[in-house]
């Protein structure tokens, strides 16, 4: 008889930690699950989907005024929050119980708790101070957003958290921060009728996305009326008698908003989670040290997704749950690639990219040729819009292979997934121009970029 109740215990319900029960559990395994706050996780919770659905709602604004270049009269249009919200929690819950109800099915025993690590086999589930034993322990707690502990007022500030449960629509915001959800955020507010301020303390917004789409949608975001503000950040926030807020900057700037939210990143989840009872070594970053097999330190304690501090999308912590659990349960051993992810910004204008940058595919390959195009697209020829699209391939003249592709445009996302296929299959630029382009779209430009625009050496 096994001294263990679990083969696999798994301390975390979100993307990465339902995806390795579930699949644990269809080899066998008998599975346990804890989860602190709700199943699904950042992402369904209070990350990708309801911030995808805010994307959205956001859009119309521009969609009504756009529909006048094409003959409709719209009329007068108001936008309700508190509809949205309502709305947006019943789709979550939703998806919520579909979570629930997959990982019942699959015969993985839930416990609605936050659990810790008592040792290398045993951990602690806090609601019922019971303590189960695992063979195996899998660590997928996620990440939380960090929050600046040394500025002044820094308790008044929201975060992406809160961001998803306000209760009144902001009429002014300051966004802090240049990364993914900054500028989505910034995007969702000015959509939905903020007058909004973005904050970065870099040069350009994005660090470690291609320049030009740095600056291009850097310029569009202005168009679009966001303030942005680079190379300032915040040295105190003050809550005034009113109940709004005036943010105090490095560059003397006042910044009044009825909500300040920081988007400066996150850290991942392991404060008071047992760590050092058992014995599992962290990096300077405080993320989960582990090997490409998801292998901690200890033996028996595996860790994926965001606490581990990789490549912090949903995608990658699903597949490193299911490599991690077809390769202790199911017998076939294999872990996540994690080089050429496709990656989204659901900016607006979006950004889809997948592969180099210029700057890294220049220092990698000595010489690049870039095709750059970047045009009004069909649609804004009638709205009258002042927006423009850009598109980017990056080739290595040596070898003719594509060695990155960069969208700044509508549906750059979708783009993203399938230029992802054509570049894991390492695609020539001579691939590219023998493929039909598909009429009239803007992604044709992609497939009839003839000449380079520039030829840049390092
Ligand atoms: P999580 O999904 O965070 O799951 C961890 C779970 O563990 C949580 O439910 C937490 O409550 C639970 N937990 C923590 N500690 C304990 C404990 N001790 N006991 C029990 N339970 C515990 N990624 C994309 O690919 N596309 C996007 O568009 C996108 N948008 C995002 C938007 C926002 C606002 C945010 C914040 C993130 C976004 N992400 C996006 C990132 C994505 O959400 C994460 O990469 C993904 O959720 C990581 O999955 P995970 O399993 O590692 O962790
Ligand atoms: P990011 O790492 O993308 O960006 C963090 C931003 O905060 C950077 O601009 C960084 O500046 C800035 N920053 C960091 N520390 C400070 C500080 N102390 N003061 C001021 N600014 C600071 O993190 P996010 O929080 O935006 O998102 C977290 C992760 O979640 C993302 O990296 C991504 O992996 C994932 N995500 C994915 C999405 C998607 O796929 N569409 C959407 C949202 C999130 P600097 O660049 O100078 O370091």
């Amino acid at each position: 008889m096994s001294d263990f109740e679990f083969d696999l215990f798994v301390i975390g319900g979100g993307s990465g930690g339902v995806r390795a029960a579930r699949i644990a559990a269809g080899h066998g395994a008998r599975v346990g699950i804890a989860e602190e706050y709700r199943y699904g996780g950042t992402c369904v919770i209070r990350g990708c989907v309801p911030k995808k659905l805010f994307v959205y709602a956001s859009r119309f604004s521009e969609e009504f005024e756009d529909a006048a270049g094409f003959g409709w009269d719209v009329g007068e249009s108001s936008f309700n929050w508190e509809r949205l919200i309502d709305a947006k929690d019943r789709e979550i819950a939703r998806l919520e119980t579909v979570y629930r109800r997959n990982l019942e099915r699959s015969g993985v025993e839930m416990f609605d708790s936050r659990a810790v690590l008592e040792d290398e086999h045993t951990v602690h589930i806090l609601s019922d101070d019971r303590r189960v034993r695992a063979k195996t322990i899998l660590i997928a707690t996620g990440a939380t957003p960090n929050v600046d502990a040394d500025l002044p007022g820094g308790e008044h500030v929201i975060t992406s958290n809160e961001a998803f449960h306000l209760a009144d629509f902001p009429k002014r915001v300051v966004v802090a921060g240049g990364g993914y959800i900054a500028v989505e955020f910034a995007g969702i507010f000015a959509g939905l009728g903020a007058e909004t301020t973005l904050i970065y303390r870099g040069e350009e917004i994005l660090r470690g996305f291609d320049d030009d789409l740095r600056k291009a949608l850097h310029e569009e975001m202005e168009k679009k009326g966001i303030r942005v503000l680079c190379g300032d950040v915040f040295t105190s926030i003050e809550k005034r008698e009113g109940g709004d807020y005036v943010g105090h900057t490095k560059l003397g700037e006042a910044l009044e908003a009825d909500r300040i939210m920081f988007a400066i990143g996150r850290r991942p989840n392991t404060a008071g989670l047992g760590l050092d009872a058992a014995g599992v070594v962290t990096s300077a970053s405080g993320a989960i040290a582990v090997d490409d097999q998801s292998r901690t330190n200890v033996p028996s304690i595996y860790a994926v997704g965001d606490v581990t501090d990789r490549v912090n999308l949903t995608p990658v912590a699903i597949r490193e749950g299911h490599a991690f659990a077809d390769t202790l349960f199911g017998g076939k051993t294999w872990s996540a690639d994690h080089s050429m992810i496709p990656t989204a910004v659901f900016s607006q204008p979006e950004i889809g990219t997948v592969g180099m940058t210029q700057a890294e595919a220049v220092a990698k390959h000595g010489t690049v040729d870039v095709y750059r195009a970047h045009f009004r697209p069909m649609k804004h020829t009638l709205s009258g819009r002042d927006e423009k699209m850009l598109m980017k391939l990056l080739v290595d003249p040596a070898s003719d292979k594509v060695l990155g592709v960069h969208i700044l445009g509508h549906d750059a996302g979708e783009l993203a997934q399938v230029l992802g296929v054509a570049m894991r299959m390492g695609a020539t630029k001579a691939d590219f121009d023998a493929t039909m382009a598909v009429h009239p779209t803007a992604a044709e430009e992609l497939v009839t970029m003839r000449e380079p625009t520039e030829r840049v050496t390092a």
